[in-house]
């Protein structure tokens, strides 16, 4: 099934360097076919339209991207970082140049809404690449006086790294992998997930136009099977990952039998908690953010939300009037709020766990289904349940759609205790006009991020990760360096080898 906007963006129309009915592999600087002989569709979420064929990548492919890689990473990581930086910093001002043209496809394949694709994402990947690229040059190492010996550090790239990206932030999450890594010196091979490969490929022609090296960041398309090969490639010395939990036990796993380094950006249960104190109106803003952004599909999103009994009644009410008020549909539209789930399965997968609540007895505030009017595309409307418990299995388990559970608490020690009570320790929010309170609630928090009195903001100077099993490292931040780059010391002697023999 076609649709007229879709083919409008097909073709040399989508905005590729190259004319193409099909998306293929990009290898060693340019588009290449893969041997696999194999493709896949992607498909815009709002329309459930075929956009483009994809061509999927063989294990042969994936060495050939590794083998460019390797070509490419014995150019660029000879350059000085400040070289580096500059090309970097002008990958960065072409992403700004094409921001709309890449905000629109990201909004094809992922669903997205237009205002938040043309404000946050290709925006955030430039900011992360422009950041990076400044600090390419600062890179160094340490000088130890020995006496008359001396050592010194070498903060060294790894070689060829292998990215692996999740569906909802496409070009962001493939720029907060490649950016850190390009600017230590590394090349890296990348695999978009395999419902979103658009954006990454262009991502691949911009660092190609700015004068990064060809082979030093590669683009191979496919699924599962083609992150397998990469994270089982033993001439990829990093995996960095963003994905479900359960893929990154998988990776860790297989990523074991050649000591691979990993960075594990995965799934969470975050809690957002609102005091009594709190600023309703704000802490309402946040939690409509924090579930409803992205159709719910952010992994720091504050699914469980919990205020205090004695403000309960007000903040559920002024929730569901703002809830009600938000606009679904075209996420071309400027005026949507909420656009369309990635998929049929994702969409059936959230549609499940609001039947689950139900059933578990949670009380429906709004929301509840696919919007009525719209019978195409995997819309679901902004959901609240009131009236949960801790215990409830949509309470407990991550569902990336737009569905915010409410709870209640009555104490500072036993609110702690409840949203701690999880596997993962993604991210956090704490609502309060009491500054003691704020910074020691956040303390007790087992999150890798906690928000006072705001939610779900990223800024690239900022570490971001996960405590428990929402993830191994960081990503952002001077943290993410340390994670691209290995330490060599080096130990100089001032005079001859003291030999007892
Ligand atoms: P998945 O874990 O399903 O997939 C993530 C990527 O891993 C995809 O490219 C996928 O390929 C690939 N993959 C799947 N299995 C393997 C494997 N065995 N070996 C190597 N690669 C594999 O996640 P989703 O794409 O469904 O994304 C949603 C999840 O991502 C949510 O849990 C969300 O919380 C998490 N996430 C975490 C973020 C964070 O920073 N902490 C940010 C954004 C999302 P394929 O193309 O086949 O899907």
């Amino acid at each position: 099934m076609t649709h007229g906007l879709d083919q409008a963006w097909a073709g040399r129309r989508i905005g590729y360097a190259e004319p193409m009915d099909m998306l293929r592999l990009y290898i060693d600087g340019g588009y290449v076919d893969s041997d696999s002989g194999q493709t896949f569709h992607t498909v815009n979420p709002a329309t459930e339209a075929i956009i483009t064929e994809v061509q999927q990548a063989s294990d042969a492919d994936v060495d050939r991207a590794v083998d460019s890689a390797r070509r490419g990473f014995a150019e660029w990581s000879a350059m000085t970082g400040a070289e580096r930086g500059r090309i970097l910093n002008g990958a960065a001002r072409l992403l700004r140049e094409r921001n709309e043209e890449l905000a629109r496809l990201e909004v094809l394949d992922t669903g997205k809404p237009i205002a938040e694709a043309i404000t946050v994402d290709v925006l955030s990947g430039a900011d992360c690449v422009e950041y990076y690229a400044g600090m390419a040059a600062t890179l160094k190492g340490d000088h130890y006086d020995l006496g008359g010996d001396f050592a010194y550090t070498r903060r060294e790239p790894l070689g060829v790294t292998g990215g692996i990206g999740a569906w909802n932030y496409p070009i962001q999450i493939a720029c907060w992998k490649s950016a850190p890594a390009l600017a230590c010196g590394n090349a890296m091979v990348f695999k978009p997930a395999e419902l979103t490969p658009l954006t990454a490929a262009r991502l691949a022609e911009v660092y190609t136009e700015a004068g990064v090296p060809d082979g030093v960041f590669n683009v191979v398309q496919g699924d599962a099977r083609t992150g397998q090969a990469m994270v089982a490639h033993p001439g990829i010395a990093k995996i960095s990952l963003t994905g479900e939990v359960g893929t990154g036990k998988k990776v860790m796993a297989a990523a074991a039998a050649t000591l691979k380094h990993v960075t594990l950006e995965l799934g969470g249960k975050s809690p957002l908690i609102v005091f009594e104190d709190a600023d309703i109106d704000n802490a309402v803003s946040a939690a409509l953010l924090a579930n409803f952004y992205t159709q719910g599909e952010v992994c720091s999103n504050g699914t469980r939300v919990f205020v205090h009994e004695s403000i309960h009644a007000d903040f559920i009410g002024r929730l569901a009037a703002r809830a009600e008020k938000m606009t679904i549909g075209d996420p071309l539209d400027p005026a949507t709020d909420v656009g369309a789930l990635i998929s049929e399965g994702h969409f059936q997968k959230v549609l499940g766990y609001i039947d689950m609540a139900r059933d578990a007895g949670a009380r429906l505030v709004c929301g509840g289904g696919r919007p009525p009017g719209i019978d195409r595309g995997w819309f679901v409307e902004p959901t609240v349940f009131d009236q949960c418990t801790d215990d409830m299995r949509f309470v407990t388990e991550e569902i990336f759609g737009p569905v915010m559970a409410v709870l209640t608490f009555d104490s500072e020690d036993e609110v702690v205790a409840r949203a701690n009570d999880t596997v993962y320790g993604l991210a956090a929010g704490v609502f309060t006009n009491d500054l003691a309170r704020g910074h020691r609630v956040a303390a007790a928090l087992d999150a890798g991020v906690v928000w006072i009195n705001t939610y779900n903001l990223t800024p690239i100077e900022i570490p971001f990760g996960g405590y428990k099993q929402s993830g191994i490292g960081r990503e952002n931040s001077h943290a993410a360096i340390e994670h691209y780059t290995q330490l060599k010391s080096v130990y100089v002697a001032s005079g001859d080898v003291d030999a007892p023999y």
